[in-house]
């Protein structure tokens, strides 16, 4: 069960550490340690060579009380339900601190994308949706990309859901292709929340953009969008990894560059510019803006003193393990942008795209632009003035606002008969 994943645990210690801080009685609180709904399912699917290959699949419905579960589908070869779970807690205090009327979710199918074919992918993709077919909907679970998933996975959700419907239901999913009644400005929404919630940082400690440098871990959808927009403001981009390896590049590296390398090549593997160095050196590289935005559990005790960073701008979920997040908070004045906020724009985005299918009524990439930087900004300064009243971490601060939403829906709304 959830419960022996240790990210799973990490998640329910955030939660235990401000429990009582969010002004609700227990019995709340420990309606809100365990998810609502856990659904595992097999997903058979026949791969190019005949065989029958049984995948897992999981959705994980932590709390519907604000609105549909809403959370991304991992695609992931270690994928398993603690991790899940974990992940749609996390939403749930996400959506939460940024008040959207969503509740939080998460699946994932514990299955390699690197090693599927299209047709395969698009085997697993529809018979996981079939299974979820009880489950999910437009007012009940709204899925979105995450890990290994994206715009082509989020389409065959759509097609598959609309087809047992009879009738095209495109706001059964979020971060479809704008010719699908996605949004504009959907793909980048995380990358630029990232970037924003930096600049309110750099204005905080008084750090020059224009003169900074960062690295990042991760060239998918957020590492990629958010090193784009770094190099953007001039930022420096001084180490980049991704699951091919660790990479330094003194210098400084163009993101653009490295985006055209990987059309071809997939991975940062190869390209000439970057020398490869260990995961500990890449995390010890002088900088002054680290962005994991690669996977869980990345920064760990023993890696949290060799940090050499100004600040950590979480774009993963749950990339600091609790014991390097306390060393840091206690032993350092590292600005560390929690991950409930500072990876919330791709939520934030999925919001303004579930209400524009709802009204079949769509929006300019300027509107959803600056209403994205809107929430944001707010979510931010909400947190740091929160953290600096009380005392606290922007971690604890953003855990106890966000968690404090969703607690305190639930109390007033009573307990159910
Ligand atoms: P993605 O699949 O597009 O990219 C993941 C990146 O991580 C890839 O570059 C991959 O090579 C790299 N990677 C995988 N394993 C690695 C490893 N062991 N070491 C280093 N790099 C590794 O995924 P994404 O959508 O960019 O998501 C990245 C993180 O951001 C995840 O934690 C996800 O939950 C979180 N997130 C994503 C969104 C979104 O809108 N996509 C929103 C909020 C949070």
């Amino acid at each position: 069960m959830f419960e022996d994943s240790l990210f799973y645990q990490q998640a329910l210690q955030q939660l235990e550490t401000v429990a009582d801080r969010v002004g609700v009685n227990k019995g709340t609180i420990d309606r809100l340690k365990a998810p609502k709904r856990s659904i595992i399912v097999t997903v058979p699917v026949r791969m190019d060579n005949g065989d029958v290959k049984v995948f897992n699949g999981y959705r994980v419905q932590h709390s519907l009380t604000a609105g549909p579960g809403k959370g991304g589908l991992r695609y992931s070869p270690n994928v398993d339900l603690g991790e899940v779970a974990a992940l749609a807690m996390f939403m749930s205090w996400k959506c939460g601190l940024v008040h959207l009327p969503f509740g939080g979710a998460k699946g994932g199918i514990n299955c390699n994308p690197r090693e599927l074919s299209a047709g395969e992918m698009e085997r697993v993709t529809r018979r996981f949706t079939q299974e979820m077919l009880p489950f999910i909907g437009p007012n009940v679970d709204v899925m979105a990309p995450d890990m290994g998933t994206g715009e082509r996975e989020m389409a065959w959700i759509y097609d598959t859901y609309s087809m047992h419907l009879g009738a095209s239901c495109p706001q059964i999913v979020t971060g479809k292709s704008a010719a699908l009644y996605g949004t504009l400005g959907r793909r980048e929404a995380t990358g630029r929340g990232v970037v924003y919630c930096i600049e309110e940082a750099a204005r905080a400690i008084d750090l020059k953009l224009s003169k900074a440098s960062a690295i990042v871990q991760g060239f998918g959808n957020v590492g990629s969008v958010a090193a784009v927009e770094l190099a953007m403001r001039g930022v420096k981009i001084k180490g980049v990894a991704d699951v091919s390896g660790c990479y330094i590049a003194e210098d400084g590296v163009d993101p653009m560059d490295l985006l055209t390398h990987m059309e071809t090549h997939k991975t940062l593997e190869g390209y000439p510019a970057i020398a490869k160095i260990s995961k500990e050196e890449f995390f010890a590289i002088d900088c002054d803006i680290l962005v994991p935005a690669a996977m869980e559990r990345q920064i760990t005790a023993e890696m949290a003193p060799n940090l050499r960073c100004r600040i950590i701008a979480e774009g993963a979920n749950g990339p600091t393990t609790n014991e390097a997040d306390a060393w840091i908070n206690e032993n350092t004045d590292i600005f560390l942008i929690p991950d409930i906020l500072c990876n919330a724009g791709g939520v934030i985005v999925s919001y303004f795209e579930w209400v524009q299918d709802m009204q079949m009524f769509f929006w300019s990439a300027q509107e959803v632009d600056s209403r994205l930087q809107q929430l944001i900004r707010r979510a931010f300064l909400a947190c740091h003035h929160y953290a600096r009243n009380e005392n606290v971490s922007m971690r604890e601060a953003a855990l106890i606002l966000g968690i404090g939403q969703v607690a305190q829906e639930k109390a007033a709304r009573g307990l159910f008969p």
